[in-house]
């Protein structure tokens, strides 16, 4: 619902070693930064920390007479401009970027997110380290195999797996759904039973 499109995290805890115990440490994203806040009514790009928290705890559902001072004394939030980020998402085609090791090339490499390498996703830590083994590998002659790239998109299994978490471990005949799809699901699991699909949601226990 927020005209910036928040979005926020806060993965496992303590996120630094030193963090003292009951604090948290999270992000928040905003992908509308120039639109004014539902809230504060200020673009994000123009908030202090402060106000930005404020907006994300109204999104919270956090009663408004409380929000302001919960923003300032409660909470540090600092403020992180990136207006270069989503140029890793460019549409792209063959030839836009660089190979690693260009053909022919006996003496330099491209490492990092501009380059291109098969199959693998940008905006990743994975995405930059693959390049450079490609790189250092290729150049140096070196035997050794980049591992594969994570089967998130076509390995069936990567899939349920995923599915498991999303669905907080509840089966698939658990999720709400609108009566014809609940049929639809149950017509499935009744076909798949004595098959490797069987099989396969029973691993991930989705069934
Ligand atoms: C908000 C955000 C969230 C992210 N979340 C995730 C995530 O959850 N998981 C994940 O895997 N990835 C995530 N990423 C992506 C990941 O952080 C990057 O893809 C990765 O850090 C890129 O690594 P790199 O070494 O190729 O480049 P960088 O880490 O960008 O390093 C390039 C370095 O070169 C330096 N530099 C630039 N120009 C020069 C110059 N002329 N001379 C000398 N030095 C220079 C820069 O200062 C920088 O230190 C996220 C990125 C962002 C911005």
């Amino acid at each position: 619902d927020s005209a910036w499109l928040m979005s926020w995290t806060f993965n496992r805890q303590p996120h630094f070693k030193a963090q003292p115990e009951g604090q948290l440490v999270g992000w928040i994203y905003g992908l509308y930064p120039e639109r004014p806040g539902d809230f504060v009514g200020k673009p994000m790009e123009e908030c202090t920390g402060a106000e930005i928290c404020m907006e994300w705890l109204y999104h919270l559902g956090v009663p408004e007479t409380e929000i302001e001072a919960l923003a300032r004394e409660s909470a540090s939030t600092v403020p992180c401009m990136m207006p270069y980020i989503t140029a890793f998402f460019m549409p792209r085609q063959a030839g836009d970027r660089p190979e690693v090791v260009p053909e022919g090339c006996v003496n330099f490499a491209f490492l990092g997110q501009f380059t291109e390498t098969p199959r693998d996703t940008v905006f990743t830590v994975e995405y930059s380290v693959r390049t450079a083994m490609e790189a250092v590998y290729t150049l140096l002659d070196v035997e050794r195999g980049v591992p594969e790239v994570f089967g998130s998109v076509y390995d069936v299994r990567c899939l349920l797996n995923a599915t498991h978490y999303l669905l907080d471990g509840r089966k698939l005949t658990d999720m709400k759904l609108p009566l014809p799809y609940k049929l639809a699901l149950h017509a499935g699991l009744e076909k798949v039973q004595g098959t490797t699909l069987e099989e396969l949601l029973t691993t991930y226990e989705l069934i």
